[in-house]
């Protein structure tokens, strides 16, 4: 499109086309007078647009379709120690009808999937599809629309007003520089996951590494958000923080988890375990058990377990998404030998685990109050004796999927500067806004992208043009 061409009755201009930023486009393209146009200004190619949410089985913290999970509010206020505001997964909550009926009116599907948290009694929906889905779901809708998408293209900067409304969004597309203006920017761009630089200035990963949980965490470079606080935007969320998951370090594809350590121990370089491995179901310890693996020498721990995972754990295989084979071994030495780890250290590890053992049966399914008694770390459940070989093990590191620290937004997307005032034709949706500090609520993410996607688009398709209109 020639930016110079005569100007329409209004635009609007999102910037990145993963769940928020194509359910802003739906949205406004829904909502807008006619003769407004909506642009997605998209860096990745149209085969690798949709950063995270291409990547993501998008498991959603539901009861059922239009029914939030019991205690939502109060799990996301709770995982934060209070520091995530109540109001926001408030609105969230009460959006939720309206936002899914509005997502399966244009095709999407929901069902109650298996998912890789085989011992978690929490219910969770998931688009059937996955996140990959909605994106196939929404963008042929926008382009019905007329939203106009421009591929390869990176939005660079925020052109502003005297008046201090954000008036533009400065394009670069072949290294070459333009300003596409605007009434509306919404800014959908993700977090900065995928900036080496800006990881490592809020949290620290020169010297400890992180490995990203997908290809499409390489787009997310953080634009979005540095561009609207350089207009004077607030912060919110956890800015050295970060959602983490345990996956194999020598697998190639995307969310290679490693969740079965309920089910074995998890030992460090050293040889010696470091943490109640089974102190509650997996959906509960991974991340928090993930960001100790990052605190180890090496960022590195191995899992490992017997054939009691094998034999008896019935739905173990659902527990670990590495296509890599475990290294197996007939015994601790070998095993050890193969590891690298010192054998030695590893033999007294296993043999005063497996003499702490409690007698008391095992069960799989649930917390199973199987311990140990009179070591530390104590192991709270499924502490079966490693003494069925041969032994298992996988290599176990912490993976970024995304980051906590964002822009601070009011109840419609709309961007607000430190003091809570409204940045004039600034919005924002999804990973790109700050909410969440320490535990992650599983299953808000997607959830809150679609819904925060659709607010904005709304908001600002039915906002009068304060800018185009007042001429240029
Ligand atoms: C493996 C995996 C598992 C996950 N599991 C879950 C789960 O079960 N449930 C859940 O709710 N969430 C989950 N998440 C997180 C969830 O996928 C994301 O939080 C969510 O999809 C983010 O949506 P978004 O629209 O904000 O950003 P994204 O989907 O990341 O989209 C951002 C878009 O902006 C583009 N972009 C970035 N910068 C620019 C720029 N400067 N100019 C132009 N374009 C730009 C990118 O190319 C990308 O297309 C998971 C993520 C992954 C990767």
């Amino acid at each position: 499109m020639n930016c110079n061409d005569a100007a329409p009755a209004k635009r609007i201009v999102i910037i990145g086309s993963g769940i928020a930023g194509l359910s802003a486009a739906v949205s406004a393209a829904e909502s807008a007078a006619s003769g407004t146009e909506i642009h997605i200004i998209e860096r990745a190619t149209p085969e690798e647009a949709g950063g995270l949410t291409r990547w993501t089985a998008a498991y959603l913290r539901l009861d059922e379709a239009d029914v939030a999970a019991e205690g939502f509010v109060d799990d996301i206020v709770s995982f934060s120690n209070g520091r995530s505001p109540k109001w926001y997964a408030q609105r969230v909550v009460e959006r939720i009808p309206e936002t899914m009926a509005w997502v399966q009116g244009h095709g999407a599907k929901f069902d109650r999937l298996p998912t890789y948290f085989i011992n978690s009694s929490r219910k969770r929906l998931q688009p059937v599809g996955g996140g990959a889905s909605l994106l196939e779901v929404l963008l042929p809708v926008a382009e019905k629309l007329g939203v106009v998408f421009h591929f390869e293209t990176t939005a660079i900067g925020l052109q502003r007003h005297d008046n201090g409304a954000i008036t533009g969004v400065v394009l670069e597309h072949a290294s070459a520089l333009r300003t596409l203006e605007a009434d509306s920017v919404i800014i959908a761009a993700g977090g900065f996951e995928g900036d080496p630089e800006y990881l490592d200035e809020n949290l620290g990963v020169r010297d400890r590494p992180l490995v990203p949980i997908a290809p499409g965490a390489r787009f997310n470079r953080g634009e979005g958000i540095r561009m609207a606080i350089d207009a004077g935007a607030g912060k919110a969320g956890a800015w050295d923080d970060f959602h983490a998951e345990p996956v194999d370090p020598r697998a190639d594809h995307a969310e290679a988890i490693v969740m079965g350590f309920n089910y074995g121990i998890l030992v460090d370089r050293a040889g010696h375990r470091f943490i109640d491995e089974g102190r509650s179901t997996i959906d509960e310890t991974y991340e928090e058990t993930a960001r100790e693996i990052w605190n180890l020498p090496g960022y590195i721990a191995y899992f490992i377990t017997d054939q009691h995972y094998t034999e008896e754990v019935a739905r173990g295989p659902e527990g670990i998404l590495s296509e890599v084979e475990p290294i197996t071994a007939q015994s601790i030495q070998e095993l050890a030998e193969q590891l690298g780890l010192p054998v030695r250290d590893l033999e007294m590890t296993i043999a005063g685990y497996n003499a702490a053992s409690i007698d008391a049966p095992f069960s799989w399914e649930a917390p199973d109050g199987k311990a140990t008694e009179g070591i530390e770390p104590k192991k709270s459940n499924w502490a079966f004796p490693l003494d069925r070989g041969p032994f298992i093990a996988y290599p176990v590191v912490c993976a970024i999927v995304f980051t906590y620290g964002g822009l601070a937004t009011d109840e419609h997307g709309r961007v607000v500067d430190g003091s809570g005032e409204v940045i004039r034709g600034l919005y924002a949706a999804g990973e790109c806004t700050g909410l969440y500090h320490g535990k992650y609520p599983g299953g808000t993410s997607v959830l809150r992208g679609m819904i925060f996607g659709r607010l904005a688009g709304i908001h600002a398709a039915l906002q009068p043009s304060d800018v185009l209109t007042a001429g240029r």
